[in-house]
């Protein structure tokens, strides 16, 4: 059988372990002196166990007074209350490195700091102090919500030419219908598609094609002037404009200097039946009035309408509807 330990021995035992652990370790006697400081404390501080047993806590840490790991400590000692400081709420409370070259940059680990009261036989109650370097759980989850922004706006944008996409139409139509209906305002809707765009495409080629569609996006979401605007590519060579609080006059308006500034962009079209020859877009307006609210499917539909008549109306031109 073996023998248990002797008292020297494991007292030993325990101060390796205090060595080897791999997180910082310090006790308090009732007085916030320092009674412990492992070796994990000295490698991230600079100061030696030696240089620090016995002195006041916070004369050695005199950023600390008066702050979070202050009121910890005295609920911990006084109230035998134990507590936890995460990293969110509490940034790096303690001067800790992980080298010297991070000590010289100031870049402090990131730390969660565990304060947990100690009953001593014959003593006033002490304290522990655990803190554990979190730095690598904090760099993953800033990674991972740079990430989850990247994907949230790659969702909602379209993949060729960076403006909105279908997905975000619908759901800002949605929103905006609601609005309208609550607020009692106007809200217009254009349906803008390039004309002759087949054409375009079996003349110049398919990447030309997609050169085109950049271009126009960008000069047409250039045009919009107020944040709950939207322009978005609702599908091929056809573009959706979401006006809210906008009334047919002003729909109008707006479609014209679409029209207008599409024309002068100056793209080259040899087979569009056009006296310029230039890339043209035929408009579709419809407008849901203040006292004739509508679904977004007929408000859609007048505007697809509206788009059609100007197509057979001859193209390079605007239409307005009203929804049936
Ligand atoms: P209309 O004036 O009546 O609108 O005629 P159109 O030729 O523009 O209309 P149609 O619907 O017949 O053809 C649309 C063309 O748009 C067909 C398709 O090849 C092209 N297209 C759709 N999406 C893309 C795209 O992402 N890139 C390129 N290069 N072409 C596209
Ligand atoms: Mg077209
Ligand atoms: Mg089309």
């Amino acid at each position: 059988m073996m023998d248990t330990p002797s008292a020297p021995h494991r007292l030993n035992l325990l101060h390796s372990v205090l060595c080897a652990v791999n997180l910082g370790v310090i006790m308090l006697d009732g007085e916030r002196r320092i009674v412990l400081w492992n070796s994990w404390m000295a490698r991230h501080s600079g100061l030696g166990h030696e240089q620090v047993i016995g002195a006041d806590f916070f004369s050695v840490c005199p950023g600390l007074r008066g702050g979070r790991v202050d009121a910890a400590i005295q609920q911990a000692l006084y109230n035998n209350f134990p507590s936890l400081l995460s990293q969110t709420l509490n940034k790096a409370p303690f001067e800790l490195y992980a080298n010297p070259a991070a000590a010289a940059r100031n870049e402090r680990v990131q730390q969660a700091v565990e304060i947990t009261p100690i009953a001593v036989e014959g003593a006033p109650r002490h304290c522990l102090i655990q803190i554990n370097d979190v730095s690598i759980a904090v760099g993953r989850e800033k990674l991972l919500r740079e990430q989850a922004m990247v994907l949230r706006s790659q969702t909602f944008s379209d993949g060729l030419t960076g403006i909105a996409n279908r997905r975000h139409f619908d759901v800002a139509m949605e929103k905006e219908h609601r609005r309208a209906k609550r607020g009692g305002t106007p809200l217009s809707l254009l349906m803008i598609d390039i004309d002759h765009f087949k054409a375009y495409n079996d003349h110049y080629g398919h990447q030309k094609g997609d050169q085109c569609l950049i271009q126009v996006a960008a000069a047409l979401a250039g045009m919009l002037k107020r944040p709950c605007d939207l322009m978005a590519r609702y599908g091929g060579e056809e573009f959706a404009m979401i006006l809210p609080e906008t009334d047919v006059e002003q729909a109008t308006l707006m479609a014209e200097a679409i029209r207008a500034r599409t024309q002068e962009l100056a793209i080259p079209h040899e087979r569009n039946n056009s006296e310029a020859k230039l890339i043209t877009v035929s408009i579709g307006i419809a407008t849901q009035k203040v006292d004739a609210a509508v679904d977004i499917e007929a408000l859609i539909g007048a505007a697809d309408r509206a788009l059609y008549n100007a197509k057979r109306a001859g193209r390079n031109r605007i239409v307005a509807r009203l929804p049936d």
